[in-house]
């Protein structure tokens, strides 16, 4: 099955449950719009380079496109595709006035200088012209892009346009810097959400964070944030990993030294809190908690029978596949899925346009009250979709329906035009 093809098998089994309207099963089988440029950009040779990049806009009944740019050599159509399908859910299920979309450049980064990645990104966001804007499709980072690229792309958008309506265009993306129209608190949001999705799932259980055992699987922006803010509240990180290499401690890894031989050393393997053990290892450690924080695809049918945790908090997107799914349920361990577990990137992303809207700088405190309060209301609407449909564990599903049942009311009231 292709990423895409697990995409819509998820909302399609929640779509049958609760008997959504076949019209509206038909708007959503496929995105509104699925743009492709092939853009060139200089590199410092002064030789050019033509690059592939995406956006697919999914659906945007509930508000404009919403999701992030990836930068990675593997961004191809169906895995933006898949991608942007997950961000319309997952807006929804937040009760966001946002749709979804997502994009990416098929680029390694890594492979680029600061000021190639500069032009790249410029020409991109150049070649998307108005596919994108603060009312129309606003772009956030992902995997391989961060606030620096979100600024390039914001100041190319601003001077595209008239002089006197420039800074009306600074919400064409989020995740920006603080100096140039970011907010307080996007930097951790995803792994904060993840926490705050995490305390719902433990009030239920009286699970205490103190002492609790955790291991990361992607030591990027969301996984190392969920790592410092979980060690903050007591709990103790087993293992961490990256591209490179898997590292293990008993004892517990200071996810602050992590980070500081990280930005030094990419590779974990020689960080000295810590062993270097083999990759497929870190599916098999007992613990608490497991975040996997890096790619789609990451558990499956060969490593879910491994898995001996009490609880996998999806940071990524699309981490488990539909056989793994089943397997995990089996085995009693709970998920709480990608589109709400991670939710928190998108619900300070749309802080951070509501602040640029009415020129406001939020302080920290009232950004994590409010996205505390947006995650909690969705994870309650999903436990209580759960419960009116008798899913059981299967909170995938559950959060499904909300998003669904919110679209649908919207369709119903709407109708199409003409
Ligand atoms: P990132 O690039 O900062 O981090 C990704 C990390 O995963 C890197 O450390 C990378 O080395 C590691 N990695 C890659 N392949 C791996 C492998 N096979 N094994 C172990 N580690 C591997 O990206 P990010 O922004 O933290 O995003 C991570 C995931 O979270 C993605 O699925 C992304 O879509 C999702 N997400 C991110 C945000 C956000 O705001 N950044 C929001 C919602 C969801």
């Amino acid at each position: 099955m292709s990423l895409y093809e697990i995409a819509q098998n998820q909302w399609r089994h929640a779509a049958k449950l609760m008997e959504l309207e076949p019209w509206i099963t038909t708007i959503l089988s496929e995105p509104k719009n699925e743009i492709r440029v092939n853009f060139p950009a200089m590199m410092d040779d002064g030789q050019y380079r033509l690059l592939k990049g995406y956006r697919v806009q999914h659906n945007n009944i509930l508000g404009p496109y919403k999701g992030g740019m990836r930068y990675h050599p593997q961004v191809d159509i169906d895995e933006v595709k898949a991608l942007a399908s997950w961000m319309a859910f997952k807006c929804a299920l937040a009760n966001l006035p946002l749709g979804g979309a997502k994009g990416g450049v098929e680029v390694n980064p890594k492979e680029h200088s600061e000021s190639e990645l500069m032009r790249i990104t410029r020409r991109f966001a150049h070649a998307l012209g108005e596919n994108i804007g603060p009312d129309f499709d606003i772009p956030a980072p992902d995997v391989g892009t961060n606030a620096q690229t979100m600024v390039w792309m914001m100041d190319t958008h601003m001077n595209a346009n008239s002089a006197h309506n420039r800074f009306a265009m600074r919400g064409v993306v989020t995740g920006k810097t603080l100096n140039c129209g970011g907010s307080l608190g996007r930097d951790k949001a995803t792994a904060q959400g993840v926490v705050y999705t995490l305390e719902s799932w433990a009030k239920r259980r009286d699970f205490d964070f103190d002492g609790a055992t955790f291991v990361v699987q992607g030591f990027g922006n969301a996984g190392s944030w969920a790592a410092r803010l979980l060690c903050e509240k007591g709990a103790k990180l087993l293992a961490a990993s990256n591209s490179r290499g898997v590292i293990y401690n008993d004892k517990g890894i200071d996810p602050n030294a992590l980070l500081a031989y990280l930005a030094e050393h990419r590779d974990p393997s020689g960080f000295t809190g810590a062993e270097s053990i083999p990759d497929k290892q870190l599916w098999q450690i007992k613990a608490d908690i497991l975040i996997p924080a890096a790619f789609e695809s990451q558990i499956d049918g060969g490593n879910a029978g491994d898995i001996d945790v009490k609880v996998i908090a999806e940071a990524a997107n699309g981490p488990t596949s539909p056989a793994a799914d089943e397997v995990l349920r089996e085995k009693g361990i709970a998920v709480i899925p990608d589109i709400l577990c991670n939710a928190g990137g998108v619900i300070v992303s749309y802080f951070e346009w509501v602040q640029n809207k009415n020129s406001e700088q939020w302080e920290l405190e009232e950004v994590d009250r409010k996205l505390r309060r947006l995650i909690t209301a969705a994870y309650d609407a999903a436990e209580d979709a759960g419960k009116r449909f008798d899913l059981g564990q299967d909170t995938r599903t559950a959060a499904y329906l909300v998003a669904l049942e919110r679209m649908q009311h919207a369709y119903r009231e709407r109708g199409i035009f003409p």
